[in-house]
């Protein structure tokens, strides 16, 4: 049976690690770490995401900031609201939540967030940067920076030897991933709905992360015996079983048939999903540590 990679407990411990970083920093510099969370609209899920965020900002010891905008707002009043954020000397984060109303342009948004601050990691001067390996001065994407640790978790720094299968290549997670497992000598496959025989692909790996929001995809016979497998796929659905209108979560993974085959693996929920946010606050610190001219904490 698979070892459980247990996401909350290595996002407890990040958070422990966040907030002395936080106390810190505050002692030697004064400074505390500034994070700044802008939705746009009314969306459930979306503002779900952002209390959360906001709660777990405050818990860590942050100045937490909500910048809520109407539904209707225009691109140039949230870009004037972004422009404001990046010349607040007391933010070092700021997050743009995603998805945007139908009738905003989320790209120059998140591009005229000051690299420095761009917490969530998907300008494409942060892209670059890790694509060019500089991990020292970029801010990476969440969500593959916590789905990396709990890599580590198990194979440690150095992925020298082993072969990883990233399935899906979107610029959130995909691609981003795949640049980190590379950056760790892994020997890295990057595949996604145009790839032959996925199966086949999946089972040469060592490391397989599978993040295409299709539930349960990836089978028993797609797991080479003894692999660490990374289910980063959210798909709610419907949960009769629970109660009537109840729902429950989804992995990329059929954990149940994954499970006796992987040598660990993650669960949904319970694995990937807690390091995001987690991350998040991990990546505010790094930005404020930056601002004040100290190295970041790693
Ligand atoms: P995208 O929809 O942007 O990308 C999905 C990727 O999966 C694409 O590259 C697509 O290939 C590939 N894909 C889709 N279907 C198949 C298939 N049948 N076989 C092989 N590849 C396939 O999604 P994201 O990357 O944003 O997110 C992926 C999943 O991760 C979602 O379930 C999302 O909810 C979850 N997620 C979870 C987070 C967390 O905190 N745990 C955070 C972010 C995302 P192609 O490019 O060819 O179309």
């Amino acid at each position: 049976m698979a070892e459980r990679i247990d996401g909350k407990a290595i996002a407890a411990g990040v958070i422990e690690t966040v907030k002395t970083a936080t106390a810190e920093l505050k002692r030697a510099k004064g400074v505390v770490p500034g994070l700044a969370v802008v939705i746009v609209g009314d969306d459930a899920a979306s503002h779900t995401y952002v209390t959360a965020k906001g709660k777990r900002a405050k818990e860590c010891g942050f100045h937490s900031v909500q910048v809520t905008l109407d539904a209707d707002t225009s691109q140039e009043e949230l870009e004037r609201v972004v422009g404001e954020l990046n010349a607040d000397p007391a933010i070092h984060g700021i997050l743009v939540q995603l998805p945007l109303p139908g009738h905003l342009d989320e790209f120059p948004v998140i591009q005229m967030i000051r690299p420095e601050k761009d917490v969530d990691g998907l300008s494409i001067v942060n892209a670059g940067k890790l694509a060019v390996g500089d991990l020292k001065t970029g801010l990476i994407s969440c969500t593959p920076a916590g789905a990396m640790i709990l890599v580590r978790s198990i194979h440690g720094d150095d992925l020298s030897g082993l072969n990883a299968v990233v399935v899906g290549r979107s610029n959130l997670f995909g691609k981003p991933m795949g640049r980190l497992l590379l950056q760790a000598n892994a020997t890295v496959t990057m595949a996604h709905s145009r790839t032959a025989d996925l199966a086949t692909v999946c089972r040469s790996a060592d490391i397989l992360v599978a993040a295409t929001g299709r539930a349960e995809m990836v089978k028993a016979d797609w797991v080479k015996p003894g692999a660490t497998v990374i289910d980063v796929g959210i798909t709610r659905v419907p949960a009769p079983e629970r109660g009537e209108g109840k729902t429950r979560l989804l992995g990329d993974v059929d954990f149940a048939a994954c499970e006796p085959v992987a040598g660990a693996i993650t669960p949904v929920p319970g694995g990937v999903g807690p390091m995001t946010i987690t991350m998040l606050m991990a990546n505010t610190v790094i930005a404020a540590y930056r601002a004040a001219g100290l190295e970041a904490p790693r």
